[in-house]
């Protein structure tokens, strides 16, 4: 069965995108820890991060790594957080997470959005990918 995250790369859900190429894909969290909170995910359904075959570990963290200078200059942070957990969805994500305190952090405080402020935070990321 696919995964959520598959389902969104097909577009069967949707999302608020921010970044895709060939092997990749970066949308924003439904469930953000601060707003920008980003999703960046391998195309190929893998559960673990350790079960990457070396070219898709490598391309994903270029790829995140690209995604997340988009958030710093979009986003007010001190840097951005990549985090990798995995527990609720079993296909890799790197959660990409825009940090002023450590609380930002530990996935207990969430933020609250409206379709529109999701649709504006995309868009502004999305004009500063390179
Ligand atoms: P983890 O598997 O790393 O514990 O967390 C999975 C993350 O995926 C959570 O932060 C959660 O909010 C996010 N998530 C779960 N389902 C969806 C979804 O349908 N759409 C989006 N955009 N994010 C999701």
């Amino acid at each position: 069965m696919s995964s959520i995250f598959s389902k969104i790369i097909k577009g069967e859900i949707p999302c608020y995108k921010i970044a895709e190429n060939d092997n990749f894909f970066a949308f924003l969290d439904i469930n953000p820890n601060a707003v920008g909170h980003t999703l960046c995910i391998p195309k190929e359904e893998v559960d673990k991060i350790t079960d990457l075959d070396d070219a898709t570990y490598t391309g994903l963290m270029a790829f995140s790594r690209n995604v997340g200078k988009a958030i710093e200059s979009t986003i007010d942070c001190k840097r951005v957080a990549f985090t990798v957990i995995g527990l609720e969805v079993p296909h890799v994500h790197v959660h990409l997470i825009p940090l002023n305190t450590m609380q930002d952090a530990t996935f207990l405080n969430k933020v609250s959005l409206t379709k529109e402020e999701f649709e504006a935070t995309a868009k502004k990321i999305r004009a500063k990918i390179e």
